[in-house]
């Protein structure tokens, strides 16, 4: 699990100084053990041919390697895309948390587990792998001596923080499925996850801290349960030291915690059980909980942090992302701790105290590996080089970027200012759905390109596939499409809770047979894919998914509404921006500005701040179809400034309301709300 690989890439920047060469060939098996029985395949490429056209043995030889199983698994996989069936190591045990936690105990005890940067600056706390199994085991305790049993769902509604990963992990020690809800989201987004989640447990903090602010997360958690009537226990622990409100209940965490034993039985856990519910939105208005499950996910999060990020023993992996979204459980949490290594939980922003605040972090935790969002990037380099060179990053080796496409000067700025050209950056495709990456540029040859701004080449077992507008499969090279994987994989989410029906029709049914995954892209002469963005109702604001239908449900309940048609915007920070176009009812006597503000804090009460329109513009009349369907390629050119591209507008019902929105547009020359 923990061999290094005796051919750390020597990276060079060669004729273009955007392209990224390696100088030396690595020996196939030192680089992965297991490819010792895949019968002569040499090289990364070959090993990726082979896990494709030899799926299963490919899998099964790494799962045999890479978790500790309590019962082998007697099958591979059992998969039918087609059907939505896909099961993976049927058969086999194993525990979660055993797999994070004690096998490293065993060997390495004291080895440090997590690096949590809290918000205060300099004041970071190191948890060994014995402390973490000791925390993770009086929490499963708890929960159990509560009453949580295998099969329950328990919502964590925590910031970034030790307590958070040992809570997840708990759940996995006693067999509960955990529902992370961003810190961010507001009472009622919680509430919808907790509801359809069907918890009857919910474990929170007293207050957050997040960038010198305090976030009141109980309150938040008191109002949200009003309207859950599921939940019965709210395990309280106390991020700060402000005494919060208690009710019957709630109960204290840390304080029963202490009452609780080290040692906690491990569930055996069957391959296919509920590991995690992740909620994340989809085209329409209402999210949907992917349903992530044992074994296929824990290795695929493992052996791609171990080889995109080219992770070896010893090494400090920093990735920012909150624990709330699928990076921080596949990259904070579960990838790093199934391979014995060290990972930072950040607790802040990237901004606080200073512009300089995560190159400070590299600098004192020594990161090796840093993993970061575009949209951070791109603030950042406008704060100027100096920020950066103020601290020394010479532990750096990697720098991995995720959740929105990275351009090309954001990419360059990461590896010439951060990486001072010598750390490969690997431009991470992936979902919350795919529950790890799936194109990325690493692995590959250590002398094969990276080219800025293209997430490149699938990770092992991945075969992506591009559909032209009849549903058929592109063969060509230099061609864009709708992108689909054409196998399943170990870490795929396995449905939507409570909605398989939704699953079907999302990912299953657009190109039966394949995986749809709601991305354009386009792949190059080389054969290198390029991400292209959504090509449904969804938005990427600073790296946050959001679904249009769900902003316009929020503003659609502001008593002053008719309607409202939402698009996302290009923002030169925030990588998307979202842009509202609001009809009013008749006679509504309100000034915009007033009524805008109005908007904006419904919109953060009902999911969360992030989604709150940049830009607000009020209209007489949405372009629709004469069936009734919003245009909103035509709105989208409007906000563009695109009007020569507005396309045919004969199918309009009245193309008149076009001219209108355009002219509205132009005296409101892009107010800000
Ligand atoms: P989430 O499930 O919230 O992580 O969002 C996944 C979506 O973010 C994908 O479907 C893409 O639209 C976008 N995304 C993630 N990573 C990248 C990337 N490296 N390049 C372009 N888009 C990305």
């Amino acid at each position: 699990m923990w061999l290094r690989c005796g051919c750390a890439a020597s990276l060079r920047v060669l004729a273009s100084p955007l392209r990224v060469l390696g100088l030396r060939r690595c020996n196939t098996a030192a680089f992965m053990p297991e490819s010792t029985g895949f019968g002569g395949v040499s090289g990364r490429s070959g090993l990726q041919e082979f896990s494709v056209s030899s799926s299963e043995s490919f899998w099964a030889a790494v799962a045999r390697h890479r978790l500790s199983w309590i019962r082998p698994f007697t099958a591979v996989q059992d998969c039918d895309l087609s059907r939505g069936r896909i099961r993976w190591f049927e058969g086999g045990k194993l525990n979660v948390s055993v797999n994070c936690l004690d096998r490293h105990v065993h060997t390495c005890p004291d080895r440090v587990a997590l690096m949590w940067e809290r918000d205060e600056k300099g004041s970071e706390v190191r948890y060994t792998y014995r402390e973490l199994l000791e925390m993770t085991c009086r929490v499963g305790n708890l929960l159990r001596r509560h009453g949580v049993k295998k099969g329950d769902c328990v919502t964590i509604y925590m910031p970034t923080c030790p307590l958070a990963v040992a809570s997840m992990l708990a759940c996995a020690r006693i067999g509960a499925a955990h529902n992370v809800v961003f810190a961010g989201f507001s009472a009622e987004a919680l509430a919808e996850r907790i509801r359809d989640a069907q918890s009857s447990t919910v474990i929170t903090v007293n207050q957050g801290i997040r960038g010198g602010k305090i976030l009141e997360l109980k309150k938040t958690v008191d109002t949200a349960v009003q309207s859950c009537p599921t939940v019965q226990q709210v395990f309280v622990a106390m991020r700060t030291d402000s005494p919060v409100a208690m009710t019957a209940r709630d109960i204290a965490m840390e304080e029963e915690m202490l009452k609780e034993d080290v040692v906690c039985e491990p569930a055996a856990m069957n391959s296919e059980d509920t590991l995690f519910l992740l909620y994340t939105s989809g085209s329409t208005g209402k999210p949907k909980g992917l349903v992530h499950t044992q074994a296929g996910y824990l290795l695929y999060a493992a052996l791609t942090h171990r080889y995109v990020f080219n992770y070896h023993d010893g090494d400090v992996f920093g990735c920012v992302a909150d624990i709330g979204w699928i990076t921080g459980h596949s990259y904070g949490v579960y990838g790093p701790l199934a391979n014995g290594g060290t990972t930072v939980l950040f607790e802040s922003t990237p901004v606080y105290p200073d512009p300089g605040r995560y190159w400070d972090m590299v600098e004192r935790l020594q990161i090796n590996q840093f993993y970061g969002a575009p949209t951070a990037i791109r603030l950042l380099l406008k704060f100027g080089d100096e920020w950066v060179n103020k601290y020394d990053r010479s532990s750096l080796k990697t720098l991995g970027s995720v959740g929105e496409p990275i351009n090309t000067e954001a990419w360059e700025w990461y590896y010439r200012v951060v990486g001072e050209e010598r750390c490969p950056v690997v431009d991470t495709w992936w979902q919350t759905e795919t529950g790890g990456i799936c194109i990325a540029p690493r692995p590959s040859d250590p002398d094969a390109e990276i080219v800025p701004g293209m997430a490149m080449r699938p990770f092992f077992g991945i075969k992506p596939a591009l559909m032209d507008t009849e549903g058929k499969v592109i063969s060509g090279n230099d061609a864009s499409g709708a992108l689909c994987l054409a196998q399943p994989w170990p870490g795929m989410a396995r449905t939507i809770h409570n909605d398989h029906q939704r699953f079907m029709e999302t990912y299953c049914q657009p190109y039966p047979g394949y995986f749809f995954t709601g991305d354009g892209a386009y792949r190059s002469v080389e054969g290198y894919y390029q991400i292209t963005g959504r090509l449904d109702d969804v938005i990427n604001v600073s790296g946050h998914r959001i679904g249009t239908a769900e902003i316009e449900d929020a503003v659609n309940q502001c008593p002053a509404v008719a309607e409202s048609a939402v698009i996302g915007y290009s923002h030169d920070i925030k990588g998307q921006a979202v842009f509202a176009f609001v009809v009013l009812k008749k006679n509504v006597d309100v000034e915009e500005a007033d009524l805008s503000r109005q908007l904006n804090g419904i919109v953060s009460e009902k999911i969360a701040k992030y989604a709150c329109p940049d830009f607000i513009q009020f209209v007489q009349r949405l372009p629709k179809t004469r069936s009734g369907k919003i245009m909103r390629r035509v709105l989208r050119k409007v906000v563009e400034l695109d009007l020569d591209s507005l396309g045919d507008l004969s199918t309009l019902d009245d193309p008149a309301a076009v001219q209108e929105i355009i002219q509205g547009h132009r005296d409101t020359s892009m107010k800000s709300t």
